[in-house]
């Protein structure tokens, strides 16, 4: 029987090459543990940002379809890079977008809503021994249409992975060491919370601290996965866990 361990990492984890080897480790101390490990990447640093100003370079009224079409874009380069990372150092990996897992949505561009993800292509890669890289914020319509999930939808993706695939735990790996009272970047006098209920995270995410997407907290409440929130840059993070 196969553990499932689900690990997203955000822009600022894999926004250059040595970030991307840098994330690695924390992928190949789970694999060589004997896990099956899926990871979850968003767009590299401001790339999302940047495709969105590119975009209001041609309009500010783009057509829904199109929109999401240029910006799920930026984690199409991070899955490919990750994996060329891994197997580098000679890990098997293989990289999947939205479509390809696939992660069905609804038709709602730029704020969709997963609606099922199939785990079969994902199960059989695991089964091979192979590390599975998917592209969080994105998924496909029943027309085959690309969507998005909204702005830091890639933390959504990874809780609805950790669901579907009954996994053992879901590490969301960001830029700070947890959930904090308050924005830590904003203020200093911020503290860390060790464990937080998902009602007190969704207040938290809906008063706009982004460390968690609102729709990650709502979805893990539902499906009741269980999310530790940790550094990607800390060696030994222990970070926040949300539960019930
Ligand atoms: P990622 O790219 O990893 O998804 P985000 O930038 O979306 O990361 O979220 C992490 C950021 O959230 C932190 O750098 C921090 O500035 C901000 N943040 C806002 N409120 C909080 C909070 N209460 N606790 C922790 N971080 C917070
Ligand atoms: N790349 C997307 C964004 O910038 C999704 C994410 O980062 O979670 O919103
Ligand atoms: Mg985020």
């Amino acid at each position: 029987i196969m553990e499932i361990i689900v690990q997203k990492f955000g822009g600022s984890s894999v926004a250059n090459t040595d970030k991307l080897f840098n994330v690695c480790k924390h992928i190949t101390k789970e694999k060589n543990k004997g896990n099956s490990v899926v990871v979850v990447v968003s767009a590299q640093g401001d790339t999302t940002d940047d495709l969105i100003k590119e975009e209001n370079e041609i309009t500010e009224k783009p057509n829904k379809r199109e929109h999401d079409v240029l910006v799920s874009v930026g984690e199409q380069i991070t899955i490919a890079k990750l994996a060329m990372c891994l197997q580098k150092q000679g890990y098997e990996a293989v990289s999947m977008l939205g479509w390809q897992v696939p992660i069905i949505t609804d038709s709602n561009f730029g704020d969709a809503n997963i609606t099922k993800i199939k785990t079969g292509k994902i199960l059989k890669e695991l089964k091979t021994g192979k590390i599975v890289i998917i592209a969080g914020f994105q998924g496909i319509d029943s027309n085959s249409n690309i969507t998005t999930l909204g702005r830091g939808g890639s933390d959504t993706t990874a809780i609805a992975l950790a669901s579907a695939l009954k996994a053992k735990k879901c590490e969301i790996f960001t830029d700070v060491d947890g959930v904090y009272s308050e924005d830590p970047n904003k203020n200093e006098n911020a503290t860390k919370f060790d464990k937080l209920t998902y009602d007190k995270m969704l207040e938290m995410a809906n008063n706009g601290a982004k460390v968690l997407h609102n729709k990650c907290v709502k979805l893990a409440k539902e499906k009741q996965v269980k999310i530790i929130v940790k550094s990607t840059f800390l060696e030994e993070s222990v970070g926040t866990v949300v539960e019930k």
